[in-house]
């Protein structure tokens, strides 16, 4: 089925200058950018992209980092894209992601970890729609 997911570019990635690189390991593997912007979250932003994660131990240090800088945001399409990404990006620890892998590339850490991707089609219908209006997700033809 095709479908749409939301990434992130987290902020020590576009720090590093890696945001060709990432979007075009994406494009190689078939996905489609259907809309993309870069910007910064706010912290409450940050808080609230991030709500289902509020019990956990890492949601102040996570939100922080994740309104440190600017992150790129889009939405990519594809067959089964939800899942293809997160197979793309790697595991959330880099230490633990496969060879090849966004986070085996790029990530620092568990934390900075280069990348976000949509878990589920729940989470990426809520996190486009945080991000993105109809009218900027275009797709291909
Ligand atoms: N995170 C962290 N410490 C942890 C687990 C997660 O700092 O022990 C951060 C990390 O940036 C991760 C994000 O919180 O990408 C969201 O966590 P989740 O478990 O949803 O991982 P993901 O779905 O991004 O792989
Ligand atoms: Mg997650």
């Amino acid at each position: 089925m095709i479908e749409r997911t939301l990434v992130m570019i987290k902020p020590d990635g576009v720090q590093r200058n890696l945001i060709g690189k990432v979007i075009s390991i994406f494009e190689e593997k078939g996905l489609r950018v259907v809309a993309l912007k870069k910007l910064r979250l706010t912290k409450d932003q940050a808080k609230a992209f991030y709500i289902v994660h509020k019990e956990r131990p890492f949601y102040e240090d996570l939100t922080n980092y994740m309104s440190s800088g600017p992150i790129v945001a889009m939405v990519l399409e594809g067959e089964s894209a939800i899942t293809r990404v997160r197979e793309i990006m790697g595991a959330t620890d880099p230490k633990e992601a496969k060879e090849g892998t966004i986070r085996k590339l790029f990530g620092l850490d568990k934390e900075k970890n280069t990348v976000h991707g949509s878990d589920s089609p729940e989470s990426a219908q809520r996190e486009i729609a945080f991000f993105f209006s109809e009218q900027e997700l275009l797709a291909v033809d």
